[in-house]
């Protein structure tokens, strides 16, 4: 089962896509997480694509397209979540193409809802475990331990470059112009489920599975 999670940044797709793979042994896809890694690798393209990341504009499709290619031919597992791709159209029409020459098709789009000034408090509090990539929050999400990550004990906590108000801004305009239209395209396909995002991260757990089954 292929499933995207859509939504804007801060929505909860990461969190949600985290308790997927721990409860179903789905597979992650987060172009974001790619970037990122890139980027500290210091590899050709993660240089490239440090600068428009930072203002929070979107990586060429081209990109984004080569790297979920790679990921979508060596990985293996109960399925993939895609998170943060597609965020474009023609994203969404490559994606369609790579899943058909694979022999696989797409599940269900989730599209979790979250209203903006939400956003705002989520991206300004969110916080990430540098060793395992579990999803805090200053308010809603802190660790139970002050400084230590619950998942895996590192103490090494790290707050995102993008994750301020000028990139969000920039982000949600992005995700205004260029990612929306994909909700339009996902339910003329029949294949939009829409979550209430404003809900507790368990609640929200709870309504993905109900769909999921
Ligand atoms: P995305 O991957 O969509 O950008 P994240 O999963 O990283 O979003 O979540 C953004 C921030 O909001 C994180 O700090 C996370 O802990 C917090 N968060 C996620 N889901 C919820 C929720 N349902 N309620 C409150 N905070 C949430
Ligand atoms: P994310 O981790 O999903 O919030 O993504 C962080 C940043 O990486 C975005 O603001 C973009 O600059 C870039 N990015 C991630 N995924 C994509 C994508 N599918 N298309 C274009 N740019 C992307």
């Amino acid at each position: 089962m292929n499933i995207i999670l859509l939504g804007p940044p801060g929505a909860g797709k990461g969190t949600q896509a985290r308790h997927l793979v721990e409860t179903r042994g789905m597979v992650q896809l987060s172009t974001g997480d790619m970037l990122r890694a890139a980027r500290s690798s210091g590899t050709e393209m993660g240089k490239k694509v440090a600068e428009i990341m930072d203002a929070g504009k979107l990586v060429t499709d081209e990109i984004v397209i080569g790297l979920i290619e790679e990921q979508l031919t060596s990985q293996k597992g109960a399925g993939f979540i895609f998170d943060g791709f597609p965020r474009t159209l023609a994203q969404a029409d490559a994606l369609a193409a790579l899943l058909g020459k694979l022999g696989q098709s797409l599940h269900t789009v989730i599209e979790i809802r979250v209203d903006d000034e939400e956003l705002v408090k989520r991206i300004s509090g969110r916080f990430t475990c540098a060793k395992c990539g579990e999803v805090y929050h200053d308010e809603t999400r802190p660790t139970k331990a002050e400084g230590v990550c619950d998942a895996c004990g590192s103490t090494e906590m790290v707050r995102r470059a993008d994750d301020n108000e000028d990139s969000l801004r920039t982000r949600l305009m992005e995700y205004y112009k260029k990612t929306s239209p994909l909700i339009g395209y996902y339910y003329a396909k029949g294949d939009l489920r829409p979550v209430n995002g404003m809900a507790e991260v368990k609640q929200v757990t709870a309504s993905i599975e109900a769909i999921l089954g």
